[in-house]
């Protein structure tokens, strides 16, 4: 016999994670499983990500979903979560060259949302982060409400009492008439109303095991290593993002956790780090923060980011199969939007519309 609920969730990351948040919290949706093919829940991009939010981002429809996010995580409710898990220490940007527009386009997505963003002189750059002396940035810009999220306890509270089923691949799916009947895992099959198809970097193998071919999708790998522990160094900077030579730091246990923002598509069964990645963050960091090259690395790691093909998300049913609904292609800013991605997501689920435009996400853009 095989199991039956309301709602399937595939994967256990942010995207299925705070769905299911929203499901139960807003909807009363309570007849809801998450099934994960890991042993541990979020052991994917979700819980091997930076943790960094930052809400000045490459299109509009992404800001308007990191802004609302923000929101959630200055002011959640009172029982989300027992601990802080968002530290607002802020976000710093920089640009090297007069000639990159990139800081000046994104500007103008949050001056238009009301997100805080101001320019900063080269000394209030370095008040807040003194290692930088010799870095050659030519333009800065500060975000007052950007900071760094505690991932465990994010995705912890995302999760909390919703039933989750850890080492329970779902290997195939019977489809009849254009609905999905049943999910086939080792040992048992689930029968359910909607399947929430959350499944990162896997999503569009599992399209094509679904026989649908207009689910495009770029899975990048991208490193994030660890330094040894510095002496001195508090937790009370802003996290540091220089746009050209891109990379990336923040603090970390004590010493600095960075990415030299690597990107290389790679396909999830493919994916490993290398010790390549030290020698592309010591050269972005000789051109972009050269008294940091005496930093130790004592740990690195590689996850993918996965992208849609106009760099929105995907969110929404699909327009084949009636009762799939996709949430993915969170790229860079998965655990950055994640309140609103799991808002707009038990709206759209549960049949309402949600309060921001989620058009431009939907998996037949319009
Ligand atoms: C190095 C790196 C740094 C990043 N830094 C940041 C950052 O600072 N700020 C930020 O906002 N974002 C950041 N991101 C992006 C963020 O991590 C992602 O956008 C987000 O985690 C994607 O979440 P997801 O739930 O879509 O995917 P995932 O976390 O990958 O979750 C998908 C889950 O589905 C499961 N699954 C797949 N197929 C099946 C199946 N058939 N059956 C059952 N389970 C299945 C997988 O095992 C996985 O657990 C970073 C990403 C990377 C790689």
């Amino acid at each position: 016999m095989s199991d039956r609920y309301d709602i399937v969730i595939i994967g256990s990351g942010v995207a299925g994670a705070s769905t299911a948040y929203f499901l139960k919290k807003k909807y009363n949706v309570d007849n809801i499983v998450v099934v994960e093919k890991e042993k541990t829940p979020y052991s994917h991009a979700s819980g091997l990500n930076a943790g960094i939010v930052r809400q000045l981002v490459e299109t509009m429809p992404i800001a308007e979903l990191a802004k609302k996010s923000v929101e959630f995580f200055m002011n959640p409710p009172q029982d989300f979560c027992k601990d802080n898990f968002y530290l607002k220490n802020g976000g710093i940007l920089t640009e090297k060259d007069q000639t990159d527009l990139r800081i000046s386009t994104f500007l103008k997505f949050t001056s238009k949302l009301g997100i805080s963003y101001e320019e900063i002189e080269r000394r209030e750059v370095l008040n807040k982060i003194p290692f930088l002396e010799e870095a050659p940035f030519v333009r800065a810009v500060y975000g007052r409400d950007d900071g760094v999220l505690d991932i465990n306890n994010l995705l912890s509270s995302y999760l909390k009492g919703v039933e989750v089923r850890t080492s329970a691949e779902v290997k195939n799916f019977k489809v009849e008439e254009g609905t999905i009947k049943q999910l086939i895992l080792d040992g048992n099959e689930i029968e359910c109303n909607v399947v929430v198809m959350a499944t990162g970097a896997y999503s569009e193998g599992i399209a094509r095991k679904l026989g649908l071919n207009h689910i495009y999708l770029d899975p990048r790998r991208r490193h994030l290593l660890i330094s040894t522990e510095i002496e001195g160094l508090k937790n009370n900077f802003p996290y540091y993002w220089s746009m050209n030579p891109q990379f990336y730091f923040r603090y970390e246990s004590g010493g600095l956790l960075f990415s030299p923002c690597d990107e290389i598509t790679m396909l999830p069964e493919e994916l490993k780090a290398t010790g390549e990645s030290l020698s592309w963050l010591y050269e972005r960091l000789k051109i972009g923060a050269p008294k940091l090259t005496t930093v130790q690395i004592k740990r690195y790691w590689a996850e993918l980011r996965t992208f849609s093909f106009d760099n929105n998300f995907l969110i929404g049913f699909d327009p084949v199969i009636k009762n799939l609904f996709w949430v993915t292609a969170l790229q860079g800013h998965g655990m950055t939007c994640s309140a609103a991605v799991g808002e707009i997501s038990a709206d759209l689920v549960c049949g309402y519309k949600p309060d921001i435009d989620h058009n431009p996400h939907l998996p037949k853009r319009p």
